[in-house]
């Protein structure tokens, strides 16, 4: 047994199932690369302050669960909680804003950490999909990542999800509705914990999963009745645009998200397949996050959707991807000289664009045609010396179990007629 194991709350992909996390960042990035989205790589750690400015001192993300550590060099930093923070970081670094293409659209794919008690579905290390529009306030925008990702999922085969949609109000209407929730919170019997997040952060009190805290909730002041004109003339036209669009939602006037930084649009995507970690995907606007971390005004949107999770649901849902056999030929070399031969003839095949695979070991037959056989491949190459001798090798159909002789010079060309 292996003396060192993953750390708590992370898990190795291996095949043959990673190849399902790459099929869904294929799948998730689709549509993104298909409507002006570029490719965007961030390091996986930044500056502590980051985080602590752009997430929120007070949310959990940062306050508990966040990887956060003094270099050699005394630098502080901390392992990315999530992605739209560095993205933003990386945009306004790079200028990107300034080039008079606004809204810069970008997408990523990566690794995020956060100190969590591990459970299904939550981990300390895990991955998402993620996209962000930068610096245009307009609710087309809004509604085309929701419209994204709704199509990501449903192209994975994905039916049992919802999407939850909200908005938080702007900073004309926000403070306002802050005051008179905060009024109410004051009233109410919350342990010393609550009571502080009331006063830093109180729209995230109504994200309180305990049901003492629920059953005190009912009768809060709700943040729809104290939008303003603007954002509610905004939230109507994201709506419009989704139900136009035929994407089904459900307004929830309870989703606050647990990052500081949402403001008018936030959604989520909740899979009814998965127990209490419901949460498969979730995003908003966040139109104040560039002059949190010290840049110009550029309202934005974004989402960022779990890896880990949206494979949890489509085994949730049965799901099976289509996912092609990653070898077509598989090479069984019977003897020395048969091996030199045939290994040569899979790079050739490789070369030409035909998945191949080789029996390495010096297997027998039995061996090596059992490798065939796990490997998924549609045709074994089998050659012995008395084959080569006459310049042929044995193509063998694993579906039909047919073996045909064909000439060596040929077999490129035969494989590949039958593949096709
Ligand atoms: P958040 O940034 O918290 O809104 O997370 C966005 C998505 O990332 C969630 O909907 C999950 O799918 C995924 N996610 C967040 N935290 C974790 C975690 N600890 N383990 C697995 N997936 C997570």
């Amino acid at each position: 047994m292996a003396t060192f194991k993953a750390p708590k709350g992370t898990y190795d992909l291996i095949p043959p199932v990673s190849v399902k996390y790459l099929a869904v960042r294929e799948a998730i990035s689709a549509p993104l690369r298909n409507s002006g989205y570029g490719y965007i790589e961030t390091p996986g750690f930044e500056d502590v302050g980051l985080f602590a400015r752009g997430v929120g001192e007070s949310t959990d993300i940062v306050s508990k669960e966040m990887y956060a550590f003094e270099t050699k060099g005394g630098d502080q930093l901390a392992l990315r909680p999530e992605g739209t923070a560095s993205v933003l970081r990386a945009a306004l670094e790079a200028s990107l804003h300034k080039q008079g293409n606004l809204p810069v659209k970008l997408w990523y794919s990566g690794s995020y950490y956060r100190y969590e008690r591990p459970q299904k579905g939550r981990y300390r290390h895990f991955s998402q999909v993620g996209a962000e529009a930068i610096g245009a306030e307009d609710p087309a925008l809004d509604a085309e990542l929701i419209i994204l990702a709704d199509q990501a999922y449903r192209s994975l085969g994905l039916r049992a999800f919802r999407i939850l949609l909200n908005s938080l109000g702007d900073k004309e209407c926000r403070p306002v509705y802050r005051e008179a929730l905060q009024g109410f919170l004051r009233g109410l019997d919350l342990d010393e914990e609550t009571v502080r997040r009331a006063e830093i952060n109180p729209l995230r009190v109504l994200d309180d999963k305990r049901p003492d805290v629920q059953k005190q909730l009912v009768g809060a002041p709700v943040l729809r009745d104290y939008l303003c004109d603007a954002c509610k003339a905004y939230h109507e036209e994201v709506r419009a645009l989704i139900t136009a669009a035929g994407v089904a939602f459900e307004d929830d006037e309870k989703l606050v998200r647990g990052l500081d930084y949402y403001t008018r649009t936030t959604f989520e995507f909740v899979h009814d397949g998965l127990g209490s970690q419901s949460a498969v995907g979730g995003g908003g606007r966040y139109d104040g996050l560039s002059e949190m971390i010290g840049g110009p005004a550029l309202p934005s949107v974004g989402w960022a959707l779990g890896v880990d999770r949206t494979v949890l649901a489509l085994e949730a849902e049965g799901i099976e991807l289509d996912i092609p056999a990653p070898t077509a030929v598989f090479a069984v070399a019977l003897g020395e000289e048969a091996r030199r031969v045939l290994f040569g003839k899979v790079t050739e095949l490789r070369k030409a664009g035909v998945a191949a695979d080789f029996s390495f070991g010096g297997k027998g037959l039995k061996g090596a045609m059992k490798d065939a056989n796990r490997s998924g491949a549609r045709f074994a190459v089998v050659a012995g010396e008395r084959d080569l001798a006459e310049g042929l090798v044995q193509l063998k159909d694993m579906e039909s179990g047919e073996q045909s002789p064909v000439a060596l010079t040929e077999l490129v060309d035969a494989v590949r007629a039958r593949l096709a």
